[in-house]
């Protein structure tokens, strides 16, 4: 590309520094620039209150550096993060500064603008969403309101309010009635507090102090100015923390609604397959829980393709196939590729489907249940196939290796002449290390099992430590079978899906938490 001035040549020498603002926390928080950024960055710089999960959209090879700076004001520490954007920069590289919030609040973003101004590097500013503004959002605070604020002051709470020559005009601030929102101030909370009130604040002004803000780690404190600092320090509350001054904090009563989210900060345990995780986990975390995942199980193919290979080759002999799972799908279809087939080969088949999520995996092939039972276990699709008349019907059933026979027992009952053929099996996938781990630090509120294997392996994993490690979490299965499988294990099952299903397990702890809140509700109203 023909180059029109010696700048741009010079940029294509010299790399380029992004000051990108990472947000307050929540990683979806993040701008589409951002990512962008990230996305193509070679060295990125980040700081402490950044999420791990950011760093992931850096290519893999990028240089990732850990800045470590946060309340810390070293003059050297700064200095040493300017050096390294310049000299990355001049090897040519593209440098992301990752900084918490917005790079230019109260971040020293500036700063390093003005070093890279100051040694020619060219660079770009991607703005972020400042904690200033979405910690109080997430907390249920809007920082202005028609009626009780139309302005809000964002100042450092970090130098010290009392002593007498003052960046920040604590007097003023005293003195009008506009939201103020301090960050980097829970250390000097008592003092900023005394000044206010001292500078004409109401003590009975309302503050709010917000921990971890935009995380499911977000803990709020409310308060007036009289006693906020009394009440922070008896709930431990840890920097970072953003404090929201002003009659807007009376609203969060009514707009809380991140904390309010029915599984809020609950850590739940996904035992599925890693492929299968997401759908459960992203349910989970809509709805405010933390998913942790430990695979129980991984699929892998059979030991031995010979039963599935013979019932392709011999296809247009079945009347049904009857798929029992989103893995039976996936390898089935995967065989048949193998071999050299497509979906024109179930031609004239009739086709079900355990449930709906086995019957989604089947439309991905633009194929159509015949029938799908509304209870989606094995015993339900035997009953179900009831109205159809199977005697002397051939029914394929391609499923894993260690399935129950119910299934085929019922049919073959029915007159049905069934094969079944194994096309994956089941193998375990995480150590005992890993598990025990999970249980011990920072421990699970809820265990998730989504079928009989992946309590069985849970358990197996644990070990001796089993039953007591999973008798202090709450056990949450799919169905009846699941449930039997842990009771049989010695688990006690609270929580049972009505519907069999991710949406139906998770519908299931939902109701089952309320269930509880309830509970405590009524108890402590009995008590007082
Ligand atoms: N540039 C950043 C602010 C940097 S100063 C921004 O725009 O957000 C760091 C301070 O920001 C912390 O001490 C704390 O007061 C606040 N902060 C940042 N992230 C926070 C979070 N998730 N929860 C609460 N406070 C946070």
């Amino acid at each position: 590309m023909p180059s029109s001035s010696g700048c741009a040549m010079a940029d294509s020498r010299l790399g380029r520094v992004f000051l990108v603002g990472g947000g307050p926390g929540d990683p979806g928080l993040l701008t589409v620039r951002g990512k962008e950024c990230l996305e193509q960055a070679d060295v990125v710089i980040y700081d402490r209150l950044i999420d791990p999960s950011l760093l992931r959209l850096a290519p893999p090879e990028a240089e990732c550096i850990f800045a470590g700076k946060e309340s810390d004001h070293r003059l050297l520490d700064q200095e040493e993060i300017n050096q390294i954007l310049v000299s990355r920069a001049r090897e040519g590289k593209r440098v992301v500064r990752l900084k918490g919030g917005d790079p230019f609040v109260l971040g020293r973003g500036g700063e390093e603008a003005e070093a890279l101004a100051a040694a020619g590097i060219p660079f770009e500013v991607v703005p972020g969403v400042t904690s200033a503004i979405a910690v109080p959002a997430y907390a249920g605070i809007p920082v202005t309101h028609r009626d009780l604020a139309s302005a809000f002051t964002v100042v450092t709470g970090h130098e010290d309010p009392g002593k007498l020559q003052t960046l920040v005009d604590w007097e003023r601030l005293g003195r009008s009635r506009d939201t103020i929102i301090i960050l980097m101030g829970l250390g000097n909370l008592g003092q900023i507090a005394e000044q206010l009130i001292r500078h004409g604040r109401p003590p009975t002004t309302p503050v709010a102090v917000i921990e971890r803000g935009t995380t499911p780690a977000q803990r709020t404190v409310v308060g007036v100015l009289a006693d906020i600092e009394t009440r922070v320090r008896l709930a431990r509350l840890r920097p970072p923390a953003v404090i929201v001054i002003g009659e807007i904090v009376r609203l969060r009563e009514r707009l809380a609604w991140y904390d309010r989210r029915p599984l809020f900060g609950k850590r739940v345990l996904i035992t599925r397959t890693r492929e299968q995780a997401s759908v459960l986990a992203a349910l989970l975390a809509e709805r405010g829980a933390i998913p942790i995942e430990l695979p129980t199980i991984r699929t892998l193919p059979p030991d031995d393709w010979g039963p599935c290979d013979r019932a392709i080759a011999a296809l247009d002999q079945y009347d049904w196939i009857i798929f029992t799972s989103v893995n039976g799908v996936r390898f089935f279809f995967q065989r048949l590729e193998e071999r050299g087939l497509d979906v024109r080969a179930l031609k004239g088949i009739r086709l079900a489907a355990i449930g709906p999520a086995t019957a989604g995996a089947l439309a991905a092939y633009r194929l159509r249940v015949d029938f799908c039972p509304s209870e989606y276990i094995a015993e339900a699709i035997v009953e179900g196939m009831g109205q159809f008349d199977l005697r002397g019907r051939r029914i394929l059933l391609p499923r894993a290796r260690e399935a129950r026979e119910v299934l085929a027992e019922g049919l073959a009952a029915r007159g049905a002449l069934v094969d079944e053929v194994a096309v994956y099996q089941t193998g375990p996938a995480s150590t005992p290390e890993e598990a025990l781990a999970l249980f011990e630090n920072g421990g699970i509120d809820i265990a998730t099992f989504t079928s009989s294997s992946t309590v069985r392996n849970l358990v197996a994993l644990l070990g001796d430590r089993a039953r007591p490690l999973l008798s202090s979490v709450l056990v949450a299965c799919i169905g009846p079978i699941t449930a039997r499988t842990a009771r049989d294990l010695g688990l006690t099952v609270q929580i049972e899906a009505q519907e069999h299903s991710i949406p139906g397990l998770v519908a299931a702890i939902e109701q089952a938490l309320a269930d509880r809140q309830g509970e405590q509700e009524d108890g402590a109203l009995s008590r007082s």
